[in-house]
């Protein structure tokens, strides 16, 4: 397959970890006789978005060296930008278990099959105090992504991956594209320039507006929701997944915008997520990312505009990618249409806006949020859902 119209992975090469088929029997007999250790549900995100070549150019668990100089420059050894360490967690006695092994095979729960091999770097001591400010720019435990990183243990195990299968999956098959798979989904379609939008969320009118506004100046639209785990009160991804079926069904252009999953837990990590899932969007061939305000945040922790702003540290070029910044958007009255503070000259007055709350409690209450705000196909959904709930 011909890439060379497509934007290229981050530093160069699409990293692929699946060991090719015919030696796949002969790793599965080696990892008998390794140490086991079984991956945390996001860690194993992160095996399966390294296995695809989504965390181009790692091949592995990062080691100490490149974890510090990301927490302290925000890019890896090599000058590469990179804003969160990908790292693989031992508690102590984890450790011992490792002890002088070679290589450790990785499971997705105790007596499974090994899904990958890990050739063993280095085991070192993870500094939280100084992660969590440099990812998360808090140490508050209220935080999801800071209470995470203080359930995982204290050490890190680094080195090279050999992927066996991907971690298994019921749910979104149809949907669970790699990034050589959207590659070549953008060639085949002609798409030289591709936009994508990262979610967690229901997609209500606002970022359905968001998203065609950005697709009016390039190729093709890859609407990618995050699907790896959350924080509890987010909508669930089966949820999300049926709204934006029927969202794509009545009002998206099939040939201009499709939908596959981004395997990816969620950090709250904001700017530097935002940077973080730019890459990785550009690894599954997008040109172009939308950042809108907040984004990847949680509470008040982030400025509302700080994960739009961090891009201005990087050199023109450097990511790659072009981020798309967008505003707030609204349904204006007297615009007659969806707008934003940047092309709507009215007031609060003729907007129509509804807080989160206010949304939950109606969709809760069995009452679609106005059409201008919800479509109501999603807003049946999401009422079905809390129904259930
Ligand atoms: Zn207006």
């Amino acid at each position: 397959m011909s890439t060379d119209h497509t934007i290229a992975p981050h530093g160069g090469v699409l990293v692929d970890l699946l060991v090719p088929e015919g030696e796949r029997q002969r790793l599965l007999e080696d990892a008998q006789h390794f140490p086991k250790l079984v991956v945390s549900e996001r860690e194993l995100s992160d095996l399966e978005l390294l296995a695809v070549g989504a965390l181009s150019p790692l091949t592995g668990f990062q080691a100490e060296a490149e974890y510090h100089h990301i927490l302290e420059t925000m890019h890896l050894t090599s000058g590469l930008a990179w804003t969160i360490p990908v790292t693989l967690s031992l508690t102590d006695e984890e450790v011992k278990r490792v002890g002088g092994a070679e290589a450790v095979a990785l499971l997705a729960e105790e007596g499974g099959e090994p899904l990958a091999i890990l050739e063993v770097g280095e085991v070192f001591k993870r500094d939280r105090q100084k992660e969590a400010l440099a990812v998360f720019a808090t140490e508050d435990l209220e935080h999801p992504g800071v209470a995470a990183l203080h359930e995982a243990g204290d050490f890190c195990l680094a080195g090279e991956l050999r992927v066996l299968r991907l971690p298994p999956h019921e749910d979104f098959l149809e949907y669970r594209l790699t990034p050589a798979q959207t590659r070549a989904e953008f060639v085949r379609r002609g798409w030289r320039t591709v936009v994508g939008f990262q979610t967690r969320n229901p997609i209500h009118r606002a970022h359905e507006y968001i998203q065609k506004c950005a697709l009016e100046i390039v190729d093709g639209l890859l609407v990618h929701p995050l699907v790896g785990a959350t924080k509890g009160d987010d909508v669930p991804a089966e949820v999300r997944m049926r709204c934006y079926e029927v969202l794509f069904e009545g009002y998206y252009p099939k040939d201009r915008a499709m939908v596959s999953v981004f395997p990816a837990a969620m950090r709250y990590a904001g700017p530097k997520e935002a940077i973080w899932h730019a890459i990785c969007r550009k690894n599954y061939g997008c040109t172009h990312f939308i950042v809108g305000r907040d984004h990847a945040g949680v509470g008040d922790y982030y400025g509302t505009y700080e994960a739009q702003r961090i891009f201005e540290e990087f050199e023109p070029g450097e990511l790659g990618v072009t981020p798309l910044m967008f505003e707030h958007s609204f349904w204006c009255n007297r615009c007659e249409g969806m707008a934003s503070p940047k092309t709507c000259p009215h007031g609060e007055a003729d907007r129509l806006s509804l807080s989160g709350t206010k949304v939950r409690e109606m969709l809760r209450a069995g009452e679609r949020p106005p059409q201008e705000f919800s479509r109501p196909e999603v807003a049946d959904i999401l009422i079905e859902a809390m129904r259930g709930a």
